[in-house]
């Protein structure tokens, strides 16, 4: 069965409901319909934050499938199986996926978020509320400089983007204010995905109102023709930002195919932004639950490794349990199988891609927390394949399962959930990666070596100018989000497996100091997808009824 038919078929608790389990009555809660709610803010104030972080995350992705949302959920509902009070914080889906070449993000077969539907397309409305306090800013920014430019703005170095949640590479470059003297001010501009977009980031790291006002405040917009930062407060319209965005801000409260209560709340990319839902999202199920379970995008290169050094600062919590996902088909794959060939069983292919989990497990090790791995069973695994694949993790001292996620939904992972709740009862003495005092460069460096395993980092002519600049301006003290490619560990997407002696080529810096940190663009990463070939698009279809068909 297709994984909406499966959605479509189970029945929903009422959200209320949910949010009883939790400990929230019908008033600390906004509906939206039956099924979704928003949770007021302040989020339970008086609590402390009490529960156990798992944090989950996978190797590099391929074409295979990885499953990190599928067993994310699963191994939540496996934690209510258990008994156990239990929270799962994932992200929102952005549309360009959905509609491109990856699909949904509410996991799969019997291990969903539901209403999945919704959850995949409009949801509450976050997306649209931040696409719209974005492009509110960039057009006060082009009136400023129409209307006199009393800041000096340059309008050849504005560098805030316009954004839309769409795959769309036409909107990557584009020229504005053309049409005659009351059009505005020409000036090269271009789009954004909403998703890597600087209010996003915010969304996601903002712990309260008071924050996310001091964020939006700090956005740097531009500069003049001396090179000197304009910001969002200089033009008078933090207020404006902050208030498109006061429903967004709220966490979103859905619930399992099981009736698990999930928060799924901001979305960022983690190959172009810092890939973890938002603070309050992790916070609020920290405070609520014993367990809580999030996600970070793509491998643990990208997404754990930015939890780790962007995101657990502001949340002041780092993960009790790391679970990294892994699938046999993938570390075929990573092992030199084409895709094509994956249903074969190839024990000398596993064995030679596992040297991507097994980069993936030191590098978590490196920041001295308890790693488990979870092994998302696909139905063409042999049996051969999972015990070489346990056995490979046991040589490295880590634990690996076997879940059956997809198939059996919380019953596939109760030996899982186990383990992992086994692993959260170890101490842990978290070591960071860097420190605020190391220079930008130092940052990207260790990031280089020490996680992705490459030898050197290069930055091209701009990379080096702006490092002089920002330096000037007091910004290296703010950490790295790297923008590179999630298929290798290096920024060639085609260098599989664990690539060795490779250079990273950072060629641009973007700061963000409102979301508080310094985007380094390297490779030929872009921060506005295009749509492939066939996008998932052609295959839906909305029935004269109502029904939803061909998301997933
Ligand atoms: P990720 O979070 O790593 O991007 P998802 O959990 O969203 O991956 O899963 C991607 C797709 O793979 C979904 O459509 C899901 O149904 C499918 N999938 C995940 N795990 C399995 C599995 N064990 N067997 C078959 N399909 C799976």
């Amino acid at each position: 069965m297709k994984d909406i038919e499966i959605a479509q078929q189970s029945k929903m608790a009422k959200i209320t409901d949910i949010a009883a389990k939790i400990g929230l009555n019908a008033d600390e809660i906004e509906q939206y319909g039956t099924y979704k709610a928003k949770i007021k803010l302040p989020v339970v104030p008086k609590v402390k934050t009490k529960g156990k972080l798992i944090l989950v995350t996978a190797t590099n992705p391929t074409p295979a499938g990885e499953g990190k949302s599928t067993v994310t959920v699963g191994l939540g509902d496996a934690f209510s199986l258990l008994k156990k009070r239990v929270m799962i914080a994932l992200r929102e889906p952005s549309l360009g996926p959905v509609m491109g070449m990856k699909g949904g993000a509410t996991g799969g077969g019997y291990s969903q978020v539901v209403p999945m539907e919704d959850i995949n397309l409009h949801f509450t409305g976050d997306m649209h509320a931040l696409t719209t306090a974005n492009n509110t800013l960039a057009a006060l920014v082009d009136n400023h400089i129409y209307q006199g430019n009393k800041l000096h703005i340059d309008q050849r170095r504005v560098i805030w983007k316009r954004v839309l949640d769409i795959n769309d590479r036409a909107l990557r470059h584009v020229v504005i204010g053309l049409g005659g003297a009351m059009q505005g001010i020409p000036r090269e501009d271009g789009f954004d995905i909403t998703v890597a977009s600087e209010l996003m980031a915010i969304l996601c790291l903002a712990v309260d109102i008071a924050d996310l006002k001091k964020r939006i405040g700090q956005i740097v917009v531009g500069y003049t023709s001396t090179k000197v930062p304009v910001t969002v407060d200089q033009l008078g319209v933090t207020g404006a930002i902050a208030l498109l965005l006061k429903d967004a801000i709220k966490p979103n409260l859905v619930q399992t195919l099981a009736h698990t209560p999930a928060i799924i709340h901001g979305g960022p990319f983690a190959n172009i932004a810092h890939g973890c839902n938002s603070v309050l999202a992790t916070q609020t199920a920290l405070k609520l639950a014993d367990y809580t379970l999030t996600e970070a995008g793509f491998g643990a290169d990208l997404g754990a490794e930015k939890f780790m050094d962007i995101k657990a600062p502001v949340l002041g919590k780092t993960p009790d349990t790391v679970v990294i996902v892994a699938t046999v088909r993938a570390l075929k794959m990573h092992g030199g199988v084409a895709k094509k060939d994956l249903a074969e069983e190839n024990i000398p292919a596993l064995q030679q891609g596992y040297i991507n989990l097994q980069k993936h497990i030191a590098n978590m090790k490196r920041y001295n927390v308890p790693v488990v791995v979870a092994i998302n069973q696909f139905t063409s695994d042999t049996l051969a394949e999972l015990t070489t694949l346990q056995e490979l993790c046991a040589n490295d001292n880590t634990p690996a399962i076997v879940a059956d996620v997809w198939g059996k939904g919380g019953n596939g992972a109760v030996a899982l959930a186990e383990k992992v709740l086994a692993s959260c009862e170890q101490k842990t003495d978290f070591k960071p990666l860097y420190v605020a005092d190391d220079a930008l460069e130092t940052k990207i460096n260790k990031i280089v070596t020490e996680i992705y395993g490459g030898a050197k980092v290069e930055y091209g002519m701009k990379a080096k100018r702006q490092l002089r600049r920002f330096k000037e301006l007091g910004w290296d003290q703010l950490p790295v989000c790297m923008a590179k490619t999630q298929y290798s560990l290096s920024d060639n997407p085609k260098l599989l497996g664990a690539p060795a002696d490779f250079t990273i080529h950072v060629r641009e810096f973007v700061p963000k100091l409102g979301a508080q940190f310094i985007v380094a663009l390297t490779g030929n990463v872009l921060t506005m997808p295009g749509l492939p070939k066939q996008p998932a698009a052609n295959g839906m279809e909305l029935s004269d009824d109502g029904t939803i068909s061909g998301l997933y």
